[in-house]
């Protein structure tokens, strides 16, 4: 029914790390893979062309705001998302519900029908599972993400099963409404940290049988030790030959983590926000551009980086962009953090190829901790 295949190449013996790769019709794609956010149509501040020099395979955007402006049918008639941004790789949509449920007010929510008020100007929508999957398939990715239901982490019991038998409802609601047989469309776990929540949502998801899963219900504020022992159980829960995403991680740390645990796919807005905020990701930590520190500073960014901004621009110049608040200083900072962001991933990938992501897990941890 779907073009979509994952082949599982290498399994790390020291650790449950894996590669892989899987086919879409926008090209192939590597795993463990970075996806840069383009929540409304763009990864803020950044062209595809660049976007594709730095090694990003594939993008994500968000269904929620995409479908408030400019609509799908706007897109759609624009040529879909790859036309519409110029961007030829692969593409994956989220199902727009953890939007509805963070961002919107929401109005009512009924068995399977959730009425939501619109934060960009107060107008009425109404999103059911199957209506998340028509907007996904006019916006036209190659991946897609059922509609569920992400309650706060610190969520009390019955809140919790009600979010997940919720979530596992809608997923088989959203797999009958799909028509389109060139998108994969992928289920998502829920559960917060409890492990008997996590595997009830996996009881009732894989029987549906996904081409991928995602674990959602993450970084959503827990602590990273109970992010990384949620991991710990749920990722085994998931099948073997089939692409596991975590959702919205997170920090190179944690993104290493999950992959130690499993994990394929993830994606994450903070490079590019961090950017804008005059941070950056660099290979001995995090760089706080605007301290006084940096302001004779001739060295680049990060020694051991091969972006452009790394190439051409000094932390002194970087950090006088921010404090006079030219837009060149944010724009600089989201290239070099997406492609600090890949050379990890390039790294990890090599490091598992060799028997070594446990050494690399340390050898990261421990240039965190230098000065920059
Ligand atoms: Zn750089």
């Amino acid at each position: 029914m779907t073009s979509f295949a994952f082949h599982l190449d290498y399994t790390d013996p020291t650790s449950r790390a894996r590669l892989g790769r899987f086919e879409t019709p926008h090209g192939v794609v590597e795993t463990p893979i970075f996806m840069p956010v383009g929540t409304r149509g763009t990864v803020k501040g950044i062209w595809p062309d660049e976007l594709r020099e730095m090694g990003a395979k594939m993008i994500l955007a968000n269904t929620y705001h995409l479908a408030l402006r400019p609509g799908e049918s706007v897109v759609k008639d624009l040529g879909g998302l790859h036309a519409f941004m110029n961007w030829q790789g692969p593409i994956l949509t989220d199902s727009g519900g953890y939007q509805v449920f963070s961002l919107a007010e929401l109005r009512q929510m009924d068995r399977d029908r959730v009425v939501f008020k619109s934060h960009v100007d107060g107008s009425m929508f109404d999103l059911t599972p199957a209506r998340a999957v028509q907007i996904q398939e006019d916006l036209g990715a190659d991946v897609i993400m059922c509609l569920d239901e992400c309650p706060p982490h610190d969520a009390p019991a019955e809140k919790m099963q009600a979010a997940v038998d919720r979530t596992t409802r809608w997923a088989a609601l959203c797999r009958d409404a799909q028509k389109r047989p060139d998108q994969a469309l992928f289920g998502i776990l829920q559960g917060g940290t409890d492990q008997a929540m996590r595997e009830r949502s996996a009881e009732g998801l894989l029987p549906l049988d996904f081409p991928g899963y995602a674990i959602g219900g993450l970084s959503v504020g827990e602590a990273p030790a109970d992010m990384y022992s949620t991991l710990d159980f749920t990722v085994p829960l998931l099948p073997e030959h089939k692409p596991r995403y975590l959702m919205g991680v997170g920090r190179p740390i944690d993104i290493i983590e999950a992959v130690l645990r499993g994990v394929d796919m993830f994606d994450c807005v903070m490079p590019t926000r961090n950017a804008r905020n005059a941070t950056a990701f660099t290979s001995h930590g995090l760089v706080k551009m605007r301290n006084l520190r940096y302001q004779r500073d001739t060295r680049p960014l990060d020694a051991n980086c091969n972006c452009p901004t790394c190439q051409q621009f000094s932390r002194g110049y970087l950090r006088h962009l921010f404090q006079v608040e030219e837009m060149l200083g944010a724009q600089a900072l989201t290239v070099h953090n997406l492609a600090y962001y890949q050379q990890v991933m390039r790294d990890l990938r090599a490091a598992i190829k060799s028997n070594s992501a446990q050494e690399f897990r340390l050898d990261h941890l421990a240039r965190m901790t230098a000065d920059p």
